[in-house]
């Protein structure tokens, strides 16, 4: 292992993980501590660009570029007072005080970077989470997540290929052609389904004239559970509903699949559903290598178990954020959810206490506060409940209001990474390009 570089006397802060909590952290903490030197703040990421994962689902449905919304680490960490170091984190070795990172390659294999140890005074984990497939047959075959960025990106590509062969074929489109399954109907896949039944559309009238959108095209959203979206108040859950099923959405609920096959999705009651592409959707974990992680305690689904300070309970110079961390506060008997908001309030909590905790001052404890639950289903519509609004109870909102809330958590998150002027600029630039760009992504 080659030790990377560290400078004599300043108290080493190591992030792992820039997605939405990582990133917005370590820019803070670069911009506070590294900047004056007061800290040496280093993120880690097996990636070279970020992109909010919320986003990933317009990335898939092709109505986002990801090239205008993706951050490049190595820049803004300059701009930003902190190091980037590509590697994706195998092991952590608590005795000597290191991260060990595998080798990174190119695409025809080459060696880009060698396996490293990173050594750390505070680390902070904010690796996110991954698909859980509950270990069902042909999930890893056969249906893809969206848990990254190339996997968003290589759906949509497989997604407009169908769309190119279906409309070039000799003979008419054939069952299950051009379906498309999403298991799992909480706010990724009911999002997810709206917005490919807009896209698709989309696509289609840009000139693919030999497909018939109404016959040809097929959405199914399939749900174990006996409702759309479980984790939400039952009426916003209902409203959605009641929006897919007029646009056209074929909505399964009580519907346990048993085996994903290449040509669609068997069902536990012994249906199957012809499907050209599927996707997985259905629950989250925290990535495999974090279990048992050097002896740290960590949950069923690999999440690390944190204390109310969100530092890992066996080591109070490890902290973990995000959907990666386990927190269950004093008063409540659910954890915090794998959610952008938390991963949000988490990092912006952690910039305050770790330079407390670099002062040998004490922290004081997180709060989490649930704002409530927007679900975007594209130009469709908007629907979600805030918590809390009216004497303690949740209210319902709907159209341009919950839009631009369910924006607005994007807008914080570019904020706290560019600071308002740029994010303003960058809106506008956005607003003016959009007349003269596609508003799907066609290729
Ligand atoms: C399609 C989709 C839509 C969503 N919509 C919403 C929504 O509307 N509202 C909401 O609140 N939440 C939503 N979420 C959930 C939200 O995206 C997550 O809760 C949030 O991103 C968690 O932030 P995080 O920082 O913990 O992890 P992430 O943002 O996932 O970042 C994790 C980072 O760690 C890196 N990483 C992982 N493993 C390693 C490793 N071994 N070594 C180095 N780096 C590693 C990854 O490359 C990534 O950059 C959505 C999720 C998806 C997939």
């Amino acid at each position: 292992m080659v030790p990377a570089e560290s400078q004599a006397g300043q108290h080493r802060i190591v992030v792992v993980g820039g997605g939405a909590a990582g990133l917005q952290l370590a820019t803070q903490l670069g911009d506070a501590l590294g900047r004056k030197g007061r800290a040496h703040v280093t993120l880690v990421d097996r990636a070279r660009t970020h992109i909010w994962k919320p986003l990933l689902h317009e990335v898939a449905a092709g109505s986002l570029d990801i090239g205008h919304h993706a951050v490049d680490y190595l820049h803004h960490a300059h701009e930003h007072h902190f190091r980037y170091r590509i590697g994706e984190m195998i092991g952590l070795d608590r005795a000597a005080r290191t991260v060990q990172l595998a080798a990174s390659h190119d695409a025809e294999g080459r060696e880009v970077t060698p396996e490293r140890s990173v050594p750390y005074d505070t680390l902070v984990m904010a690796v996110g989470s991954t698909t859980n497939d509950f270990g069902t047959p042909g999930v890893a075959e056969h249906a893809i997540a969206l848990d990254t960025q190339a996997q968003a990106v290589r759906f949509h590509q497989r997604l407009v290929n169908a769309m190119l062969r279906a409309h070039t074929q000799t003979g008419p489109v054939r069952p299950g052609q051009l379906h498309v399954t999403v298991i799992g109907a909480g706010a990724t896949g009911t999002e997810l389904a709206a917005e490919l039944h807009r896209t698709l559309r989309h696509v289609v009238s840009t000139g693919l004239d030999r497909i018939d959108p109404d016959k040809d095209l097929k959405i199914t959203l399939v749900e174990a559970a006996d409702r759309i979206l479980p984790a939400v108040p039952h009426r916003l859950s209902a409203e959605v509903m009641a929006l897919l099923t007029k646009i056209g959405v074929e909505v399964r609920v009580r519907a346990r699949v048993t085996e994903v096959r290449a040509d669609g999705v068997a069902l536990a009651d012994g249906a199957f559903i012809p499907s050209e592409l599927v996707v997985w959707a259905a629950g989250v974990k925290a990535p495999p290598f974090l279990k048992d992680i050097g002896g740290l305690e960590t949950t069923r689904t690999n999440q690390l178990v944190v204390t109310p300070t969100l530092q890992t309970t066996r080591d109070p110079d490890i902290f973990a954020v995000g959907d990666c961390a386990y927190l269950v506060e004093a008063g409540s008997d659910t954890p915090v959810p794998p959610r952008a908001q938390a991963a949000h309030q988490q990092a912006s909590y952690l910039v305050k206490q770790i330079p407390a905790k670099i002062d040998g001052r004490p922290l004081i404890p997180f709060k989490y506060r649930d704002f409530g639950s927007l679900v975007s289903l594209g130009e469709y519509s908007t629907v979600g409940s805030l918590m809390g609004f009216i004497q303690g109870k949740n209210m319902f909102i709907a159209g341009l209001f919950a839009r631009l809330m369910y924006r607005s958590l994007y807008k914080m998150h570019q904020q706290a990474l560019h600071g308002t002027v740029k994010t303003a600029l960058d809106a506008l630039a956005r607003a003016l390009t959009r007349r003269t760009e596609p508003r799907i992504k066609l290729h």
